[in-house]
């Protein structure tokens, strides 16, 4: 039956029937969606068949590119063997369970199990659950606080939006829920001190954290949260010395560190993870976006013998661990996960990387002298410009006048996608792209940025 639905454009259709995330809803139907209809390699076409360098991969996790018809395959081979099972109640698929395998030969420190979820947010929520249940496992009800760092990005539910240190996350949604601990950011440009050397600013860091916990009472904190490079903040790769430091002081305080390689995971960093770039030790670490290159909704957390081992006893004296996701470990999810961790190992995605990550480095490190760019900083396939109102004093644009949002709706219009956090605009390419295709995203943004000057 024909409906007035069908005569409408997509445009219209988006503006009378979708809530967007991450938008501007009372200006969107002014905006206007932007219709993707398709993508091959680093590139997607809008309805008008416009090509786009994707610069973030999409976002942050399209790291094979579009048309990768390994994936498509291994998609479609389970969907007609198994198209859903799940993990509850002692029932398991082959699929779920290759995966968690792999995922414990590849971690970075040993790791004992994986819960597998949909998303990043849910797995961060599942870590921060644990969190809880293996302190009342202890006996230590009270050990509950967690600490994470401002402009960290840690997810959107109640829980990990709590997290997250970046305002619209929470202002108008009444968080943070109680219970969550600030720590500093950890970016060198904007809050170091003068003259303070990256060492210097790292072991400042580290003794606030020390003083946050000797505040708060050591034995009222659990957990500290972590990006190894932030993404969503900006894109902040630690200072030198940084993790090292953080990790002497949890360790004094027998405080677990929960490591959130949603970005970082499978190559973005130059090693397969953030955990092994910077040397960090997790008791937990979180995984999604290049897991199945976004290809299909899933995630991982995995866990240390320290923190399966209690939260398995307290299952154990109560009876069940009473939590899981209907969509976790799907075995569609977990089948072209799979797959992509296959392409990674035969294509030798870190050896790519290896070449064109200094590529993209080089070329941001180019805009240096531009007069809008006050930082150009990143690591392998990862980075950001940050703008600056002016380059001597660092001062940054006035919010009233940001500028990321201009240059990124410029850059568009070029045939680049990329994303603003403030001023900082983020590059995070398809793990795939080649030295020609970081050339020509960089000319296209140039010209952007050139005119927006
Ligand atoms: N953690 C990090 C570091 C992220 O960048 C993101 C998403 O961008 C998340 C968690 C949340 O993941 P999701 O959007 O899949 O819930």
């Amino acid at each position: 039956m024909p409906t007035r639905a069908s005569n409408r454009t997509i445009t219209e259709k988006d503006v009378d029937s979708v809530l967007h995330p991450y938008t501007n809803l009372k200006r969107h139907p002014e905006v206007g969606p932007l219709v993707i209809t398709r993508g091959k390699g680093v590139r997607v076409y809008d309805e008008a068949g416009k090509d786009y360098i994707e610069g973030l991969a999409g976002l942050w996790c399209t790291s094979l590119g579009w048309g990768e018809e390994r994936l498509v395959e291994a998609a479609a081979r389970q969907m007609r063997t198994l198209p859903f099972y799940h993990l509850f109640s002692h029932k398991t698929h082959d699929v779920g369970v290759e995966l968690c395998a792999r995922l414990l030969e590849m971690a970075p420190v040993p790791m004992s199990k994986v819960f597998l979820a949909g998303s990043g947010s849910e797995a961060n929520d599942t870590a921060i659950k644990l969190i809880h249940y293996r302190s009342n496992a202890l006996g230590l009800p009270h050990k509950k606080k967690i600490i994470a760092r401002e402009k960290a990005y840690h997810g959107v539910t109640v829980a990990t939006a709590s997290l997250t240190g970046l305002v619209n996350n929470q202002r108008s949604f009444d968080l943070p829920i109680p219970g969550v601990l600030r720590a500093g950011c950890p970016h060198h440009y904007r809050f170091a001190r003068q003259g303070e050397s990256e060492e210097d600013f790292s072991s400042r860091l580290a003794a606030e954290l020390e003083a946050l916990i000797l505040a708060e009472g050591p034995d009222t904190v659990a957990a500290f949260f972590a990006e190894p490079v932030m993404g969503a903040g900006g894109v902040i790769v630690p200072p030198a010395g940084y993790f090292p430091k953080i990790q002497a002081v949890l360790d004094r305080y027998d405080i677990l560190l929960v490591v959130d390689e949603v970005i970082c995971g499978f190559g973005r960093t130059g090693k397969m993870f953030g955990t092994e770039t910077f040397g960090i030790r997790p008791d937990m670490m979180t995984l999604a976006k290049g897991l199945s290159s976004g290809y299909a909704p899933i995630s991982a957390l995995m866990v240390n013998e320290r923190v399966y081992g209690p939260v398995a006893e307290e299952s154990g004296r109560i009876g069940v661990f009473g939590h899981g996701y209907t969509y976790g470990g799907h075995p569609v999810s977990a089948a072209v996960a799979l797959e992509t961790l296959n392409i990674y190992a035969e294509r030798d995605i870190l050896a790519h990387i290896a070449k064109v990550g200094p590529v993209l480095q080089e070329g941001l490190g180019s805009f240096r002298d531009h007069p809008l760019v006050g930082e150009a900083r990143g690591i392998g396939l990862i980075g950001a410009l940050e703008l600056v109102a002016d380059k001597t004093s660092r001062a940054p644009f006035p919010p009233e006048r940001t500028m990321g949002a201009k240059v990124v709706a410029r850059a568009q219009d070029k045939g680049v996608i990329l994303r603003a956090m403030g001023d900082a605009i983020a590059f995070a390419p398809p793990l795939i792209i080649t030295e020609a295709e970081i050339g020509d995203m960089l000319r296209r943004f140039k010209a952007a940025l050139d005119e927006a000057h």
